[in-house]
């Protein structure tokens, strides 16, 4: 496929290698290992004198189909499939990192990032500082010698701060370090963080790139040295947390719908987010499409629209957002996001509920706080199934 498409033609005619059925929907390949024809095939294949699939564990070729067509919607020279978004983080830090070096990250990340980063790569002596998502500075100044990599998210969850991309990338390039970008709530249609100056770019193929809500996955994708050489596929291939081939097959097929579902997503949080804003008990409302959002400039500039994600604040406290939550017929109540199905997560007693009041305060999650992950349904439903349990 020539890269002149347009990329909702790229997520549904990349990566097709048709068996000799010439099936028209991308065949499933569910196999453990691959067959050699001879003893001398078998030898070459495992030396890497001849390319082609060994085990399922190292490659597969629905695997292999998703990971081309994801990486051409990014814009990247190469793709890795992992289990989950969380492995996809995990083999770029065991593929690049080693035991000294120094992590700079965003303190916005999500949770199981934090966790990572903080109570297991500590105990094998990987350091991580947690700076300010959009404090340039703080970034500039946490700079060690031995400082490898920065991470960030952006929008983050669940305020939707907007990190700076090309700023950042600047500062890891002048440090040596790498500058990684979970693109989970953005996916490529909105946003590219590797034209945007980043190194690699982490996906939870498990929200919007799957987008029905149906299997875990992951992705680390960036330049081919990075990934093959640099240790990140080495990992993966040996330590084994790789895509089983069935979810690789539901994520393939969910790529095909992804341009038409982020329009979609966007469009109607877009409305539903001007309509919160108008309701006198609505406090607040973190919407990067919003032009009352501090880094508007910075979110129009960075990424085509403000993406699913609205999240808000309800005066009256926890009280009254477990009205709001409590109120709704429709919204499902779970803190998974990236659902054509829209979700609700009232975030301060539940994904931030484990932290302390002081650290929720720091980090701005009151208890009036709701997220939203807006879904495909009617955006006029949606507005109403909220509508119920806000105070007038
Ligand atoms: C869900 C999520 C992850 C982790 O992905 P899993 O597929 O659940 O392992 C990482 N980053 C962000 C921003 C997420 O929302």
């Amino acid at each position: 496929m020539s890269d002149d498409f347009e990329p909702e033609t790229l997520a549904l005619h990349t990566g097709i290698h048709r068996s000799q059925f010439n099936e028209h929907s991308e065949a499933m390949y569910l196999t453990s290992s691959f067959v050699f024809e001879s003893a001398a095939q078998a030898a070459a294949r495992f030396s890497g004198e001849e390319s082609g699939n060994i085990y399922s564990r190292f490659t597969n070729p629905t695997v292999t189909a998703m990971q081309e067509r994801l990486a051409v919607l990014e814009g990247a020279e190469a793709c890795v499939a992992t289990s989950s978004g969380m492995s996809a983080i995990l083999a770029c830090v065991m593929g690049l990192l080693s035991a000294g070096d120094h992590i700079i990250a965003s303190r916005s990340l999500f949770g199981a990032t934090v966790s990572l980063f903080t109570n297991i790569l500590s105990r094998f002596n990987i350091e991580t500082t947690f700076v300010s998502a959009t404090e340039i500075n703080q970034w500039r100044s946490a700079i060690k010698a031995n400082t490898k990599l920065l991470f960030l998210e952006t929008p983050s969850n669940p305020l939707t701060e907007i990190s700076d991309i090309p700023a950042l990338a600047a500062i890891a390039k002048q440090a040596n370090a790498w500058l990684v970008v979970d693109n989970c709530f953005c996916t490529p249609i909105l946003q590219k963080p590797l034209e945007l100056g980043a190194d690699l770019v982490i996906h939870s193929a498990t929200k919007y790139l799957d987008g029905q809500g149906r299997v875990l996955g992951g992705a680390v994708l960036g330049k081919r040295d990075l990934l093959m050489d640099g240790g990140i596929f080495s990992f993966l291939r040996t330590a084994g947390p790789t895509l089983s081939a069935f979810n690789a097959w539901i994520i393939l097929k969910g790529l095909e719908t992804l341009k038409i579902r982020m329009d979609a997503h966007s469009a109607h949080a877009l409305e539903v987010a001007r309509w919160l804003e108008a309701q006198p008990s609505v406090a607040r409302v973190f919407y990067p499409g919003l032009t009352s959002h501090p880094q508007y400039e910075l979110a129009k500039h960075q990424q085509k629209t403000g993406g699913g994600i609205v999240t808000f604040e309800v005066k009256g406290g926890k009280e009254a957002a477990w009205r709001v939550v409590d109120n709704t017929r429709m919204i499902s109540i779970t803190a998974n996001l990236g659902d054509a199905k829209s979700t609700i997560t009232h975030p301060a007693t539940t994904t931030h509920g484990r932290i302390s009041q002081e650290a929720r305060d720091a980090a701005g999650i009151s208890d009036g706080l709701l997220r939203i992950a807006i879904g495909l349904e009617s955006p006029q439903d949606i507005k109403a199934d909220l509508a119920r349990g806000l105070l007038p």
